[in-house]
C-alpha cells in the first residue's frame, strides 16, 4: 500500500472553527500514527469570501495547537486550470454534459419542489438532448452524469457501510458557466493529485462523498478511504456554527486555555481509548485510531475544557508554564516586564494551584506586575481604624526580622490575631487589601513573601493607611 497521506482542507473564509481544529487533529494524528504525511490544502476558490488574513490565521492556529504539516501549503486557487482540464476529459469521455437551462428555469424547478415539499433535484433535461437544440444566448454549465439506477455503497471507516439510492444524487454541476470548477470537482482532483489515501472529515460531507466517488470511478482513479466524523454540537444539542459563542480557536486562546489542554480535550471529544483521559503528545500519536471514534455527535462543554486546562496548569513545570503565561500576557493583556520575570516565575508555584486559565493566573498576579496598586473602592472601605492599627503593628514587627519567609512570619501574624482579639481573616484581609488592592487573591503568606520585605514595607507605608 502507498504511504498514508491525510489532509485538512479549510476554506479561509473565517477564523479556524473548533470543529475544524478537531478534524485537523484527527487527520494529523492518524497520519503520524501510520508514519504518513499530513497535508494542508487551502480551499480559497471562493474569491469573495476568502481572505489572506484568515489563511494566515488558520496556519497560525494550527501552529499554536502543535499541528505541523508536511510540504508547503497546497493552494487550491493555483490549481484551477488542472481542474478545468479534468472537466474537459469527463466531457469527452461522456461522463459529463452541457446543460443549457437558464437560471430562471432552475429557479422555477426549485420553487416547484419547495411547493411540493420535496427535495429539489435537477430534472436531467439536457442529459440526453442534442446540442443542436441549445439556445444561442445561454452559456452552459457542465454537469456530471450521475448514476440513475441501483445503489451505491460507501465503506466508511467510522460509520460502517452506508448505502444510498443512486437516483437521490443529482447530475451535479462541475463547471459553472463562468468557467470555474465547483467544490466537488476541485476537491476530488486535488485529493487525487496530492495522493491522499484517507479522507477524514465531518459528517456533513457524506453526500459530497457519494458525488466524489463517482468522479473517481469515471476517471479510473484509486478511491481513497473515507471516514466521516460526527459533528460537534452545542450544549443544547444544536449543530455548532461559526456564530456560536466559543466556537473558534481564538475564543479559547484569549481566555488562557493552553494548547496542550485544548488538544487533549479535542482528542477526547468523540474519541476514546480504554478509559484514559490524559494523553500527552506521544501517547496521542501512539494510541490514535479510527475505531475509537464514536458514532454520535459530541457536545462541546466549556467546563470540561476548563478542568482539563486546570489539570495541565497544575501539572506543568513552572518554566514551561511561565513561557505560556508570558506569551498569553503579551498577546492579550500586558507585557511582563523583564525585571518582574523572576518574581513571577517563583510565584507560579502557588498561583498554579488556584487557576483554571492563564487569565486566572494573570488576574491573581496583577499585584506583582506593577508597583502601582489599583484599589478596589469597595474593598478599600473595609480598612477601618482597627485595620489601620493592624497594618501599622505588622509593619513595625517585620522591620527587624532577618528572614522573610512563611516560618518567620507565622508567629508574627498569630501574635497580631491574639493582641487584636480577632481571627485570621481579621488580620489577613486588611493586609491583603493594602498589598494588592483587593480582598480576593492568593494566600496572604504567598503575597507577602513574593513581594519581599522592601516592597511590603513600601506598600504598607501608603499614607491612606495611616
Ligand atoms: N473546504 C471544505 C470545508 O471547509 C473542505 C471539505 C473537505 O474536507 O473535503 O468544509
Amino acid at each position: 500500500m502507498s504511504k498514508v497521506a491525510t489532509r485538512f482542507a479549510p476554506s479561509p473564509t473565517g477564523p479556524l472553527h473548533i470543529g475544524g481544529v478537531r478534524t485537523a487533529l484527527f487527520n494529523w494524528l492518524f497520519a503520524k500514527n501510520k508514519g504518513g504525511d499530513f497535508l494542508l490544502r487551502i480551499e480559497d476558490t471562493d474569491k469573495e469570501r476568502s481572505k489572506k488574513e484568515y489563511q494566515n490565521q488558520i496556519i497560525q492556529s494550527l501552529k499554536w495547537i502543535g499541528i505541523d504539516y508536511d510540504s508547503d501549503e497546497y493552494i487550491q486557487s493555483t490549481k484551477i486550470s488542472g481542474h478545468v482540464k479534468i472537466v474537459a476529459e469527463l466531457l469527452k469521455k461522456g461522463n459529463a454534459y452541457k446543460c443549457y437551462c437558464s437560471n430562471e428555469e432552475i429557479e422555477e424547478q426549485k420553487k416547484r419542489a419547495k411547493q411540493k415539499k420535496i427535495p429539489y433535484i435537477y430534472d436531467r433535461k439536457w442529459r440526453d438532448k442534442n446540442e443542436n437544440e441549445a439556445p444561442k444566448n445561454i452559456k452552459p454549465v457542465i454537469r456530471f452524469k450521475s448514476k440513475i439506477d441501483g445503489k451505491s455503497k460507501l465503506k466508511d471507516l467510522v460509520q460502517g457501510d452506508v448505502e444510498i439510492d443512486n437516483n437521490t444524487i443529482e447530475d451535479f454541476v462541475i463547471l459553472r458557466n463562468d468557467g470555474t470548477p465547483t467544490y466537488n470537482l476541485s476537491v476530488t482532483v486535488d485529493d487525487h493529485e496530492m495522493n491522499v489515501t484517507h479522507i477524514i472529515r465531518g459528517d456533513d460531507h457524506k453526500i459530497n462523498t457519494f458525488k466524489q466517488m463517482q468522479i473517481y470511478e469515471a476517471m479510473n482513479w484509486d478511491l481513497p478511504k473515507f471516514a466521516h466524523i460526527p459533528l460537534i454540537h452545542t450544549k443544547e444539542g444544536k449543530k455548532l456554527s461559526k456564530r456560536d459563542k466559543d466556537s473558534t480557536l481564538d475564543d479559547y486562546s484569549k481566555i488562557g486555555i493552553m494548547p496542550e489542554a485544548l488538544r487533549n480535550y479535542l482528542l477526547r471529544l468523540g474519541w476514546s481509548f480504554q478509559d484514559k483521559e490524559i494523553f500527552n503528545l506521544e501517547e496521542s500519536i501512539k494510541h490514535f485510531n479510527l475505531e475509537g471514534i464514536g458514532k454520535s455527535p459530541s457536545k462541546l462543554d466549556l467546563n470540561r475544557i476548563l478542568s482539563m486546562n486546570e489539570y495541565y496548569i497544575k501539572n506543568m513545570k513552572e518554566d514551561n508554564l511561565f513561557d505560556q503565561l508570558k506569551e498569553f500576557c503579551e498577546n492579550y493583556k500586558e507585557k511582563i516586564l523583564p525585571e518582574k520575570e523572576d518574581q513571577v516565575k517563583k510565584s507560579l508555584i502557588f498561583l498554579k494551584n488556584k487557576a483554571k486559565t492563564l487569565e486566572d493566573i494573570f488576574n491573581n498576579l496583577k499585584y506583582l506586575l506593577s508597583d502601582e496598586i489599583n484599589f478596589n473602592d469597595e474593598d478599600l472601605k473595609l480598612i477601618d481604624s482597627t485595620s489601620k492599627g493592624i497594618i501599622a503593628e505588622f509593619k513595625s514587627k517585620i522591620k527587624d526580622i532577618s528572614k522573610f519567609d512563611r516560618e518567620s512570619l507565622e508567629p508574627l501574624i498569630n501574635e497580631l490575631i491574639k493582641t487584636n482579639n480577632t481571627n485570621f481573616k481579621g488580620v489577613g484581609q486588611p493586609l491583603r487589601i493594602a498589598l494588592t488592592g483587593s480582598k480576593y487573591g492568593p494566600g496572604i503568606y504567598d503575597i507577602i513573601v513574593s513581594l519581599g520585605k522592601d516592597e511590603v514595607l513600601k506598600r504598607l507605608g501608603n499614607k491612606i493607611f495611616i
